[in-house]
């Protein structure tokens, strides 16, 4: 039997009568947009997280630009990031209007590099958004120090980190902004698209409410340019519901997570390697990433083995056609192109059982060797 890469349906299974409920109750009331479980959620949300304001939005892409376009940041400006990450996060910066400039990686991580932040700031440098791939933070401390020394916004991409924690603190509470995703697969996701961005500064929060809503504050009165990124009240209920275990879940990813590392780094096999969790940190594990030799053997015999991988991702965003004019081709980028080479995702999720997990590790083991 094949091992499913991510399993949403025994997830709602155990949810299924607060899903449900909550779900039947927006079909009754009837306030499909905006209705009470957004101000709920939001509420729930910002709690959670640690933060004074949680704005809902219609998903992961829009939570990272809806903070761009609040900024004022765009034409001429330059936004700092990692070159290793989906694509969404170069795309918001372009369509900002701004210029995404790259940073590489620490091949340990997989996040940016703090130490070749600050080689990359110029006069045209307005913010640096870090990206905390695979559900685990950057070097925060680091990059809100030379954020701070420069006078730049920090806005983390925290699409697969909801719930991660650095040095005690979660994720989304660290930055001037932080948005993240609530596409299914992410680590709280939703029954289709979803995102929520995170601040603590009222002001920022007030523009960005304004922006979710066609820019105004007051209906049929536009202030400012905006955009429709409202996060639909189904949607919300169904987080509120998927809030209820979510801590559990955490916990459960973290269980995987540890058990897998423990079974590989026995694994001695040359090119082979775990992802570093820094020790101060909890990661999401939106993915459980490895990286090895040659990729396209490992994949095809984990395969036949009944275990599904993905690559995330295969070409870093600069390399992309449409990017390929963002990139300086003075920046080293050479660790991020070594990722793109070599790591594969393997399967996890909460409700993964003892069974299960045993399954994947005999799979990489043998798969290794
Ligand atoms: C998923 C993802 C996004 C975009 O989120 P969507 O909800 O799909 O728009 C942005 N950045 C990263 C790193 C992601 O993984």
């Amino acid at each position: 039997m094949t091992v499913p890469f991510i399993d949403l349906k025994t997830q709602y299974k155990v949810l299924k009568t607060s899903i449900d409920t909550r779900i039947q109750a927006v079909l009754e009331h009837g306030a499909y947009i905006n209705g009470p479980e957004v101000v709920e959620l939001e509420k729930v949300l910002a709690d959670f997280v640690g933060v004074k304001h949680c704005l809902t939005i219609a998903n992961g892409t829009d939570a990272l630009f809806v903070p761009l376009m609040a900024m004022g940041i765009g034409d001429g400006d330059e936004v700092i990031t990692t070159a290793f990450s989906f694509i969404a996060t170069a795309e918001v910066i372009m369509l900002a209007g701004a210029k995404p400039v790259y940073v590489d990686i620490d091949p340990r991580t997989y996040n940016i590099d703090a130490t070749k932040i600050e080689a990359a700031i110029t006069p045209k440098t307005k913010a640096i958004m870090p990206v905390s791939l695979y559900g685990q933070i950057p070097d925060m401390d680091a990059i809100n120090a030379i954020a701070k020394k420069h006078n730049l916004k920090v806005i983390e991409d925290a699409a697969q980190s909801f719930g991660a924690q650095y040095k005690g603190k979660r994720s989304c509470s660290m930055t001037d902004a932080a948005g993240t995703s609530f596409f299914p697969a992410k680590p709280l996701g939703c029954y289709g698209d979803g995102g929520a961005i995170f601040t603590n500064d009222s002001n920022l929060y007030k523009v960005m409410k304004e922006i979710r809503e066609h820019g105004s504050e007051v209906r049929y009165y536009h202030t400012r340019l905006g955009l429709n990124a409202r996060l639909d009240t189904i949607q919300c209920a169904v987080l509120l519901a998927k809030m209820e275990r979510y801590n559990w879940e955490l916990e459960q990813r973290e269980r995987v997570a540890a058990r897998y590392t423990d079974a590989f780094v026995k694994i001695n096999a040359p090119g082979f390697s775990v992802t570093t969790l820094e020790s101060h940190n909890h990661s999401a594990w939106a993915q459980y990433t490895l990286a090895v030799s040659n990729r396209a053997d490992f994949q095809k015999k984990l395969q036949e083995a009944g275990v599904p991988t993905s690559i995330h991702y295969p070409r870093i965003m600069p390399d992309q056609p449409f990017y390929q004019k963002t990139a300086d081709p003075n920046v080293d980028l050479s660790k991020s192109r070594w990722a793109a080479d070599h790591v594969i995702s393997i399967p996890l999720y909460p409700d993964m059982d003892e069974a299960t997990q045993d399954k994947v590790i005999a799979a990489v083991t043998a798969a290794s060797k």
